[in-house]
Parts: structure tokens; sequence; C-alpha cells
């Protein structure tokens, strides 16, 4: 009998497996994970930022684990010999009305212990030449970058040598305290981890949790350029829109230097569906279908803004454009390779009519549930899982 079983092969529930043999070596630990490999949903499809945790408001667990979790996962690259691209980030400003709230965010980052700098429009282009901004920049020296999915890929295998079990096609189809059921039966367990990412609301359901909670999910589309690698050195990105969970269209440096525009924000019918009719669900687009509206009437975002500006996305012009606010030399002929889009595992909560902001990590019956694993849910892993463990009683 598996003393944990852990219920998703993303970065939270490998990093959580991997805590787990580390603190306690030895527990049985086996992770689920129904498709072939891991980090076949957003693990495997994010923009591979190493965020540096300046976004967050100061109370929440977002910030809390940030720049911690920043720290572990370059150490955990360090071991493994990921490369990890020093790129930093710059937050440039489309006009001068958006500079109240760049200042915010530079309050907001110290508030944090970020470290963070403002520089003018001379100080940005020696730090990144083809960026643009009004008066001011913030700089973020400790962004960077690397391969998510090699990052996966190595923590399956320390999970592995700790002793550990992933399982990869491997579907949970039902679980409840101290049982799950796969494609074997039904097995009697100690404890479930459900990391289960779009797919957590329902496991937490199995268990009575977060029945509050329903899956809104959004999409993000990538478009990479076909510049030298290299050619920009920083991300860039706009003031984020404080009322909603999402960035803005930006510039990425991959690891492997190729820079990309997106992700968009883009209301998906389904958790999966990536692409055209697949992985598109009757149910799913039903639930998300009675979810949106409650979302677009929210007083606490501005939705309908937020939809009217990201459907318009679709269309390769219209984002290419959005992202040459930013970096005026971008041209939608140089930006035509589409990257794997992602889907966020973003959740509604129907008890106060709002998105919500930050990770949720709740304890029920013989299990511990996380929800809302959206960004930074990659860089934060680690030092999620570490907050998790420590807490964490054998049952
Ligand atoms: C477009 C996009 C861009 C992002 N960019 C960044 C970024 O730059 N930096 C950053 O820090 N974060 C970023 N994020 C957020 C980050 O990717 C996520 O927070 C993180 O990957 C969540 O990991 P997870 O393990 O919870 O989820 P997932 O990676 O989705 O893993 C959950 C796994 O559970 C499996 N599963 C589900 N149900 C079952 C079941 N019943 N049985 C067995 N297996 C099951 C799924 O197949 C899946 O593999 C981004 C996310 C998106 C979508």
């Amino acid at each position: 009998m598996a003393d944990v079983a852990v219920i998703g092969g993303g970065i939270v529930g490998l990093a959580i497996a991997d805590e787990l043999l580390r603190v306690h070596p030895d527990l049985a630990v086996e992770v689920h994970e129904k498709e072939s490999a891991v980090a076949q949903h957003a693990s495997g499809r994010n923009s591979g930022v190493l965020h540096a945790g300046f976004y967050y408001s100061p109370d929440s667990m977002k910030a809390r684990l940030t720049r911690v979790g920043n720290a572990l996962l370059r150490e955990f690259c360090a071991e493994r010999g990921i490369p990890v691209r020093d790129t930093g980030k710059v937050v440039v400003t489309r006009n001068a009305s958006e500079l109240p709230r760049l200042h915010d965010l530079h309050q907001r980052g110290l508030a944090n212990g970020v470290e963070l700098e403002l520089v003018d429009e001379r100080g940005l282009l020696e730090l990144e030449p083809l960026a643009r901004t009004t008066e001011t920049a913030l700089w973020s020296p400790t962004t960077g970058s690397a391969d998510p999915v090699a990052v996966a890929q190595q923590l399956a295998a320390r999970v592995a040598e700790r002793g550990g079990r992933v399982l990869v096609g491997s579907a949970v189809h039902a679980a409840g305290p101290g049982w799950i059921t796969d494609d074997g039966g039904y097995r009697r367990v100690g404890h479930v981890v459900n990391a289960a990412g779009l797919h957590a609301d329902t496991v937490a359901r199995w268990f009575g949790v977060g029945e509050e909670y329903r899956m809104l999910p959004f999409k993000g589309l990538y478009w990479y350029g076909d510049w030298p690698a290299g050619r920009l050195m920083r991300h860039v990105y706009p003031v984020p829109d404080p009322r909603n969970p999402f960035l803005g269209v930006h510039l990425t440096v991959a690891a492997d230097g190729r820079a990309k525009i997106g992700p968009t924000a883009i209301p998906a019918l389904s958790r999966e569906a990536y692409s055209g009719l697949d992985g598109l669900s009757v149910g799913q687009a039903w639930d998300v279908a009675r979810t949106l509206p409650r979302f677009l009437t929210s007083p606490h975002h501005d939705a309908r803004a937020l939809v009217a500006s990201e459907v318009p996305k679709y269309l390769h012009s219209r984002l290419v454009r959005e992202a040459a606010e930013l970096v005026p030399s971008v041209r939608p002929a140089d930006f035509r390779i589409k990257g794997r889009p992602g889907i966020r595992a973003q959740l509604f909560d129907t008890s106060r009519n709002r998105l919500e902001m930050d990770f949720v990590v709740r304890q029920g019956p013989r299990s511990t549930h996380v929800l809302n694993a959206v960004s930074p849910g990659w860089t934060t892993a680690f030092a999620m899982a570490r907050e998790i463990v420590q807490s964490w009683e054998p049952t």
C-alpha cells in the first residue's frame, strides 16, 4: 500500500513527492499521471519564466513563495545541469497614465523583499536596446528562464532516485479518504495529494473540498520569432491591470535564447482544448458557459474589457501589434512560428463572485489539495512543496 498517492505528474505533484521523500525517506510515495509522460499540461506548456515575486499582494501565498521558489528552482537546475538563462526583466509603460501603476508595482516588490530598480529611458536602453518606455521602467535582475519540460523530467528522475514511483499512463478515476481507483481497480492508500492542475477542482470535490470553486480555463497562445538567439536579451512586460490575474501580452526570451510573444488569456471552453475541436468536452463547455456570465458581471474585475481585448488576439496581427508597443522592431512577418499553447487552471470563487487570485492549499480528510495552481506556480513549486511537507502529518 502506498503511504502517499499524488494525483498529477506536473511540477507541483512531482515537487511535493520529491520533498516528501527527502524529508521522510521511508515513505512509499507514488505519483499518478494520466498522460504517457510528465508535464504534458501547464508544467510543460508555460513561458518558462522564473518570476521574481513583485506582482503579488504582500499578504499572499504567491508573494511568500515566489522569491524562495525562484532560488530553489535555480538550485535544482544547477544540481541537474539544466541551463538557466539570466535574462532579467524590464516592465515598461506604454504611456504616462501607466506610471502610477509602475510605481505601485515597485513598492509592492520592495515590500515583498524583491531586488528591483527604477531606470530612466537611457537606463532601459542600456539594459534592453530594443525596448521602449515612457520616462521610467522597472528592472528586475532576478527574473530568468529555464526549459520547463527538462525541469519536470529531471524532477521525475530524482523522485525515482529517492525511491518514489512515477506512474505514467495511470489515470485516477475516483478517490476518497484512504483509497483511490485507477485502471488496476480499488486500492487503499494512506494519504492523497491532489496536484491535478486543470482537474484539481474535480478531485477536491471527491473529498468535499473547495465546493465553491468552478474552473474557468484561460488559453495562452504563443508565437516564436525567427530572430537570432539572444537578439532580445531581456523579458519585456507591460504594466499589468491589478484587477485581473494576467500579466498582459509580453515578450520573453526562452532558455535557448529565442524570443516569443504571448501568452494571450482567452477564455477556453474546455480544460484541455488546445486546438480546434481536440479536447473539447460538452460537459466542461457547459460548466464554463454557466460560470462565464458571473465573471463578466463581477464588480471585482474589468472582465468585459479583458474579454474584449483578449479575443481579438486570436488574430496574429493584433497580437504582434500589441507586442510592438513594448518592442517597436517586432514585425508580424518575424513572429510566425506557433508555440505550444497552454491553458491556465484558473478558478472562479462563486461564494465571493470573483476569480481566485492566490494559490489555495486545503487539507481534506486524509488528503491535501492544491487548487488554482496558476502562474507563478512553476516558479513556486519547490517552495510550496516545502511548506506543505513541513506542516504535513502522516495519516
Ligand atoms: C500559458 C501559461 C503560461 C505560464 N507561464 C508561467 C511562467 O512563465 N512561470 C511560472 O512560474 N508559471 C507559469 N505558468 C503557471 C504554471 O505553468 C503552473 O502554475 C504549473 O505548471 C502548475 O503545475 P501543476 O503541476 O499544478 O499542473 P499541471 O502541469 O497541469 O499538472 C497536473 C497534472 O495532473 C494530471 N492529472 C489530472 N487529473 C488526473 C487524474 N485524475 N489522474 C492522473 N493524473 C491527472 C494532468 O494530466 C497533469 O499532467 C503558466 C501557465 C500557463 C498555462
